[in-house]
């Protein structure tokens, strides 16, 4: 299947090479870092936990240190491939026990989006940092209890947003709030891709809680907000199905959504999960233009202004997120867009506004 996901593994398995380095190389680099690193255990061993554990080796602030799958083999491979140690491999029935080990400060989960309320608070319970995958929960109220219990628990509460790193999209965040597009006028978001195997999680309404807007639609929905710099205060949404039989009743194939912002702003945006070539955002301003395209990928991301092209160096995203992840949970560092529950919590305000506009068909207030 020739998918935009397929296509964006290939490139980003080739963007990978440059920054991975053997691991002499990374010993290397370990032994001119003397500050404190982030011990991480990775609770999903599939394609994105294969992905973040890669990146993971060319991390100086990080470092991957145990497991939590549900695949005995799985851990086996992992095991060999990572040098994890026994004692730091668990399953989804004994994890709460991380609480015991000290070789495990955080635990990241990159289990399907169902699972993910549950895990988050038997982590925080256990008092390891949190750190998740987004979406970090299918609804508001969820996103709200996760929070609260890690708030409870005095640990951290990180949400995987990858493009919150990412150097082009942050110098279009660093031009805008210099006033170089002017006031902000219009933003367009289109984000989807034509999905595969029928038969996969993603279009199981128990465990993916939606369709394209729960995995890639947010990718419009958050940008929307980090582009413009501001929250919106409303929002109207349209639902089209063009195949009932996979996209079944709860798993949305496309949705079409608009935002408006208190500053008069308004955004259009495209969820889909039927359609290829679209990773595309689009900021435009009374002084100025933004445009990334490919704009959420694994990269490389390429962009534009009304100034020119962005030439910021790609870097493989998760290795840079996990190095500042590390920043953030073990010196306080603050990153320019947060990474919180807090933020996460927005999208799922908004997300839960989208699926109540498009089911109702009337405008929807937001309060986030
Ligand atoms: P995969 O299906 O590839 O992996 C999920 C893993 O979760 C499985 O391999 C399995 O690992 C574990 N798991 C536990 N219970 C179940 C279950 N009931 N059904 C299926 N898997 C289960 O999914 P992805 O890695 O693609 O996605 C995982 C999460 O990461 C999602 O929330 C997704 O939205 C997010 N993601 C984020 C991306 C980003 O760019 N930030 C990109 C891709 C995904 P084990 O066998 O070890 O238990």
């Amino acid at each position: 299947m020739n998918s935009r996901r397929d296509f964006l593994q290939k490139i980003a398995a080739s963007a990978l090479v440059m920054p991975l380095m053997p691991l002499a190389g990374w010993a290397a680099r370990v032994n001119h870092y003397d500050g404190p690193v982030l011990k991480v255990a990775i609770m999903g061993l599939g394609s994105y936990g294969n992905r973040v554990a890669e990146a993971m080796k060319a991390c100086v602030k990080a470092k991957l240190t145990g497991v939590i799958s549900g695949t005995p083999a799985k851990i086996k491979d992992w095991q060999g491939r990572f040098g994890i140690p026994e004692k730091n491999c668990y399953n989804y029935d004994n994890f709460d026990q991380v609480k015991n080990n000290p070789d495990i400060d955080a635990v990241y989960i990159t289990t399907p989006n169902a699972l993910h309320h549950d895990q988050v608070i038997r982590i925080a319970a256990a008092g390891k940092q949190v750190i998740c995958e987004k979406p970090m929960a299918v609804n508001a109220k969820e996103a709200q209890e996760m929070i609260d219990a890690c708030k409870k628990a005095g640990v951290q509460l990180l949400v995987g947003y990858r493009m919150h790193f990412e150097p082009k999209t942050l110098e279009i965040i660093r031009m805008r709030n210099n006033g170089e597009f002017g006031k902000i006028m219009f933003f367009q978001g289109q984000c989807g891709f034509r999905i595969g195997d029928p038969t996969q999680w993603r279009l199981n309404k128990q465990l993916a809680c939606g369709g394209a807007m729960m995995d890639i639609g947010i990718y419009a929905v958050n940008g929307a907000r980090y582009m413009v710099g501001e929250e919106p205060v409303w929002v109207t949404a349209q639902e089209t199905k063009t195949d009932p039989v996979k996209f079944k009743p709860g798993v949305d194939e496309t949705i079409q959504f608009q935002l408006g912002f208190p500053g008069g702003a308004v955004a259009s945006c495209l969820s889909t999960y039927n359609m290829n070539n679209l990773d595309r955002f689009f900021l435009n301003g009374e002084k100025g233009f933004a445009e990334l395209w490919p704009s959420t990928g694994y990269g490389p991301i390429k962009g534009r202004t009304n100034k020119g092209e962005l030439t910021q160096p790609h870097v493989t995203h998760q290795t840079v997120q996990m190095e500042e992840m590390a920043g953030i949970l073990l010196e306080g560092k603050q990153p320019t867009v947060a990474v919180n529950g807090e933020e996460a919590l927005k999208d799922l305000k908004i997300i839960d506004g989208i699926y109540q506009a498009a089911k109702t068909g009337q405008k929807v207030n937001l309060h986030l």
